[in-house]
Order: C-alpha cells, then sequence, then structure tokens
C-alpha cells in the first residue's frame, strides 16, 4: 500500500472510528465499582508499593477483559501468566506474534514496580488484539461492534488507563528514581512523560509520548496499513496477525 495513500486515508478513517473507540480511550470499562477497589488497593496499609502496582494492574486488564470474547480473554489470561522479565539498562517491552510470548524489560529497581506494569498492560493489549485479529478477522469490519482496534494507539490507551490509577505520590517517587538513573539512556524522557502526563487527555498523552520518539512513524504506518484495509476491506487481520510483526515501545532519546 502506497504511504500517499494511507496518509490520504487516515483522516477519514480516524474520524469515522474516533466515536466507536471513545469507550476504550476514555476507559469507560473501568466501572466506578473498579474505582473503588482501587481506591481500596491504593489506600490499603496492608500492601507494599509493589503489591499495589500488581493489584491495580490486575484490577484494570480484568477490567478491559470483562466484555471481551472469551477467546480473546483466555488468550491474553494465558499470555499474563507467561510474561517474562528481563532485567536491563533501559525500558522496553514486547509482544511476539510469532512465539505469542510477551516480554517487559526494565532496570532492577523498578522490577515488580508500576512501571513494570505499565509496559506489561500495554504488551497484553498487542496480546489481545493478536489473537482477536486472528480469530475475528472476518469481524473487522463490523463498525459497529467493540470488536476494533488500532493497534499501537490502543495498547497506549491502555497503558494510560493504567498509569491514571496509580497515585500520584507513588509516580511521583517512581520519577525520581528514573531520573536518577544514570545508565537508562532510550526511553527515559518518555517514561517520565507518560509518568507525568496520564492525568491528562489521552491524545495529550499520545502527543507527549510522540513528541519524545514514542508512537513513531513505524506505528503510524502500522496504523494506516490497518485503517486503509479496513476501508477496502481487504482481509487485513489474517495478514497483520500473522505476518506483520508488531514491534512494541520503540527506545527513544
Ligand atoms: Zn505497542
Amino acid at each position: 500500500m502506497a504511504p500517499g495513500i494511507a496518509q490520504a486515508v487516515r483522516p477519514i478513517c480516524s474520524s469515522l472510528y474516533a466515536s466507536l473507540y471513545r469507550d476504550t480511550r476514555a476507559g469507560a470499562y473501568i466501572t466506578e465499582d473498579d474505582k473503588a477497589k482501587i481506591q481500596a488497593i491504593n489506600e490499603s496499609t496492608q500492601y507494599d508499593s509493589r503489591k499495589k502496582a500488581q493489584l491495580v494492574f490486575n484490577q484494570v486488564l480484568d477490567a478491559r477483559l470483562r466484555n471481551a470474547d472469551p477467546a480473546v480473554a483466555a488468550h491474553v489470561n494465558k499470555v499474563r501468566e507467561q510474561v517474562t522479565r528481563t532485567i536491563g539498562a533501559d525500558i522496553n517491552g514486547e509482544y511476539s506474534i510469532i512465539t505469542r510470548h510477551a516480554e517487559v524489560i526494565v532496570p532492577d529497581y523498578l522490577a515488580e514496580s508500576s512501571v513494570e506494569y505499565m509496559v506489561k498492560i500495554h504488551e497484553l493489549e498487542h496480546a489481545y488484539q493478536d489473537k482477536f485479529l486472528r480469530s475475528h478477522g472476518r469481524l473487522f469490519l463490523e463498525f459497529g461492534t467493540k470488536k476494533k482496534m488500532l493497534l499501537e494507539s490502543d495498547a497506549m490507551a491502555l497503558e494510560w488507563n493504567y498509569i491514571r490509577q496509580i497515585p500520584v505520590k507513588e509516580r511521583e517517587k517512581l520519577i525520581e528514581l528514573i531520573q536518577a538513573d544514570t545508565k537508562m539512556t532510550g526511553g527515559k524522557l518518555s517514561l517520565i512523560a507518560a509518568l507525568k502526563n496520564a492525568d491528562h487527555s489521552f491524545q495529550q498523552f499520545v502527543d507527549g509520548e510522540r513528541a519524545l520518539g514514542r508512537y513513531d512513524n513505524v506505528s503510524i504506518a502500522a496504523e494506516n496499513k490497518v485503517m486503509v484495509e479496513l476501508v477496502g476491506g481487504i482481509i487485513a487481520a489474517w495478514i497483520i496477525g500473522r505476518y506483520h510483526p508488531i514491534h512494541i515501545i520503540k527506545p527513544a532519546n
């Protein structure tokens, strides 16, 4: 697909889908009940910050999966149980559509922190997309359904929805640690921005990350591809689900 055509069609598609995606983007799947539970976790004196990070992650992900197709939810839950953590200088994540396995890479001091879960939940949205595209490619064109996705944007939306649930004080603590980290190079600024900007609108959050090199042209090209194929009625799901590696967080400077 010529990039020019993709660029031309993208705005039309964007407006077409904007309303459909609003619920997911705004985190409408996080109910009042979820919010109350998250608040109770965050305010609990019984858990340390790592346990809280995990419990809030579970609550947000369960909310995301609540109305998912059972097959999709089962796949995401399976991937969720098997996420591998690798200790590295920089922060990164990947979901492989070949091995159907997710990996997060974090510096040791961020292991099991909210930052690790933030990367994890992002990758699990890609696992969701992968399973959905493989299972329901033929439904991909059902505009009226909730079964839709925009690849990187939606993964960032779930990430944004998770970060928003982390208490500001905890985020400030994490930012201080990250700022003091002299070994982290790629992605340091975008990570700090993500923790700072999650209280803003999703668009502002994405714009902030983009300005720092995340959600880059490769991601946008992938989304253009999906949208053009949607409009053309091509079997995009099959092609992307099988042959198009979804790359995750790009290191940024
Ligand atoms: Zn991603």
